[in-house]
């Protein structure tokens, strides 16, 4: 899977895309007993400064109309576009090529939207909008789809593109240890321990349930789905 996320903020992103298990599954890495793990995703970034002309590099401008705030002209976003995939000429014939608009109007992200999302597409293209969101006709010029991830507005997409990254991603097969994916595929059981075995707060001792210490793995599978 290749993601491409169209940013004025690609530093803050890649700080994140590039720790834990984000950051190994972008590598060739040496795995334990000298298994070679494949790369599982690319994650690459566009900032619409670099594509914006004129001596100061301007990516806003007023609003038609009037209004508050400042909207993010649509020509430096559709070069950055163009730059990641849109010479993607097979790719985008065979619409594997998914193009998402930020928004906190757009259909909300769920899990199911990241499994289809893992599923059907090789290029994923995020774009993150700042100030009042993004001329309109990018919208329309991409066919592109407005999500939103809940009911809450951010300053900027690039936390909402993050996390459909993050939520995509552990969808793709390998991009998970064997261990962690076999969590995976379990309800999550919200509960869990470490570590030592007792812990001291504010004068008060908190314990592991005693069912998980004592390693009857019958016995604790029960004590998990109950907790569900
Ligand atoms: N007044 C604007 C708000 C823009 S918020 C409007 O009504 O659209 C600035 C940017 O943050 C948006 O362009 C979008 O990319 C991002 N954003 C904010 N909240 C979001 C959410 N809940 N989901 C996805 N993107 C969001």
């Amino acid at each position: 899977m290749n993601f491409h996320v169209i940013t004025l903020f690609p530093e803050v992103c890649k700080a994140y895309t590039d720790a834990s298990v984000l950051g190994r599954a972008q590598r060739t890495d040496k795995g334990k007993g000298a298994k070679v793990r494949g790369k599982k995703i690319s994650i690459e970034y566009y900032d619409p400064r670099e594509f914006a002309t004129g001596n100061h590099k301007k990516v806003d401008d007023k609003p038609y109309g009037g209004g508050p705030g400042m909207v993010m002209a649509a020509e430096p976003v559709l070069k950055a576009w163009n730059k990641a995939v849109g010479r993607k000429t097979k790719a985008l014939k065979e619409k594997k090529v998914k193009t998402l608009i930020m928004s906190p109007r757009g259909k909300v992200f769920d899990q199911k939207m990241a499994k289809d999302l893992a599923k059907k597409y090789d290029h994923v293209v995020l774009i993150s909008g700042r100030y009042e969101g993004i001329d309109h006709r990018v919208n329309k010029a991409l066919n592109a789809q407005e999500v939103s991830v809940g009911g809450y507005v951010l300053t900027g997409g690039e936390l909402p593109a993050l996390s459909i990254i993050d939520a995509v991603s552990r969808e793709i097969p390998g991009v998970l240890g064997t261990f962690e994916s076999l969590e995976d595929k379990r309800v999550t059981n919200g509960e869990s321990y470490t570590r030592p075995e007792e812990i001291v707060f504010k004068n008060k001792k908190y314990k592991v349930p005693q069912v998980l210490l004592d390693g009857n793995h019958a016995e604790i599978e029960k004590w998990r789905s109950e907790e569900k």
